[in-house]
């Protein structure tokens, strides 16, 4: 598998990211090539169009677009086919399976994942955006903050509250999910400037009165925030492989880098202040790594994962980038230089750091599910 995709892979080399990362285009070809191959379907089950592997199969897949050199454009752009539709397999009807999976897995339509709200943060319980129940439809209200693809997708998976919250019940307790049109005459898509990928656009959405067929919720009223949280591991789990695969690409660069620089008469990868640092890098990202497989294996048999999945997004983020800070100080100057690609690999990497959960919130969760520690928040 990960050869296939390399293969793919190869034939959009640094330069088409560097170009990208100048014009912000989306990577049309290179979505249509993935696609012509079968790839987007991976996760989807093969009635409904897709190959029916597991997450294992996406990591793998996942590792070695962004170990290319294609890094977070190249897995942002299709990362919401690979496992974004997770809670219509799950939780969908037969009818809406049949609608809804096909296209994502042929790459004919394009999804984005519209959760995060502008004054709930990390706190997804309290989302403030309305969908009120009018005969056959829901009625749609509300903003959204940091949604990815918007600007390019036909459809959207929106968690909306169609219930207020109310004292003695718990405030997740009224979200739904909905899988329906991205209906730009409803919805203003704002876009975010940001500091990389500039090719896989993130946006503002301003929604005024979207109407939202009933048929188009998934699974049962109230219940959006645990069909969403069931997919949260297998997010964690690709982001984990996603950030190792281009720690990888920083580090295979600053390492061929180190050994051609001759500076005072030898190659600065003849220092140790050079080697140790890229020794380093290397055995975290290989710990890193058994730590993503080890939570892709669990979720893959039925094993409860939360734990691995979460460190496993924890270690990738911090060792890769470590990688791709190592690979721009081994540069030395070159390494703020586009020509170079590691600048563009750094400023990518944040995003593994920052999303889609913190840190700091992945500390709270092992120190209180697995430490069994009070809840700090
Ligand atoms: C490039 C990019 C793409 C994204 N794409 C999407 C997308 O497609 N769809 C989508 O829905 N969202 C998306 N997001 C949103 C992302 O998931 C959020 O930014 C992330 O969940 C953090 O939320 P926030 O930015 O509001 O941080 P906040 O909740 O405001 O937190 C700010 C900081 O405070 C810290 N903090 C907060 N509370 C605590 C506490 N109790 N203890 C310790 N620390 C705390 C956090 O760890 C964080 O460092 C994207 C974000 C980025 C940057």
């Amino acid at each position: 598998m990960r050869a296939a995709v390399e293969k793919i892979c190869a034939r959009f080399g640094d330069d088409y990211w560097l170009q990208r990362d100048r014009d912000g285009k989306f990577p049309q070809e290179f979505y249509r090539a993935l696609a012509a191959d079968g790839w987007l379907g991976v996760c989807i089950p093969q009635d409904f169009g897709g190959s029916g592997l597991g997450v294992c199969e996406a990591a793998i897949m996942m590792q070695a677009v962004t170990a290319s050199g294609a890094g977070l454009s190249g897995a942002s752009a299709v990362h919401m086919n690979i496992f974004g539709l997770n809670p219509v397999v799950v939780y969908g009807t037969e009818e809406q399976k049949r609608r809804m999976l096909p296209p994502i897995a042929a790459g004919k339509e394009k999804a984005c994942f519209a959760v995060t709200e502008p004054n709930a943060g990390l706190e997804t319980a309290k989302l403030q955006t309305t969908a009120k129940r009018r005969g056959d439809i829901y009625v749609v209200n509300g903003a959204k903050i940091w949604i990815s693809t918007a600007q390019v997708a036909d459809k959207m998976l929106i968690l909306a509250r169609t219930a207020p919250i109310a004292e003695g019940r718990k405030p997740a307790a009224g979200l739904s999910l909905f899988y329906t049109a991205l209906d730009r005459r409803f919805v203003e898509v704002r876009e975010i400037e940001k500091m990389g990928r500039k090719a896989v656009d993130s946006n503002q959405l301003f929604i005024d009165g979207l109407e939202v067929p009933a048929t188009d919720r998934i699974g049962e009223e109230g219940r959006g925030f645990e069909y969403i949280l069931h997919g949260l591991n297998p997010e964690r789990i690709l982001v984990a492989a996603e950030a190792i695969g281009l720690g990888r690409a920083a580090l295979a660069r600053a390492t061929a880098y180190a050994k051609e620089r001759v500076v005072f008469g030898r190659p600065i990868g003849q220092n140790q202040a050079i080697q140790h640092p890229l020794a380093e890098c290397w055995m975290e990202l290989e710990a890193a790594d058994l730590m993503m497989l080890k939570a892709a294996w669990q979720y893959d048999h039925g094993v409860a994962c939360a734990p691995a999945a979460n460190a496993a997004k924890y270690l990738a983020a911090e060792a890769g980038f470590k990688a791709c800070q190592t690979a721009v100080t081994t540069h030395g100057g070159y390494g703020y230089a586009k020509e170079y690609h590691v600048e563009r690999y750094f400023r990518e990497m944040m995003i593994p750091k920052l999303a889609p959960v913190s840190p700091q919130l992945i500390l709270c969760f092992i120190a209180e599910k697995v430490l069994g520690l009070p809840k700090s928040y």
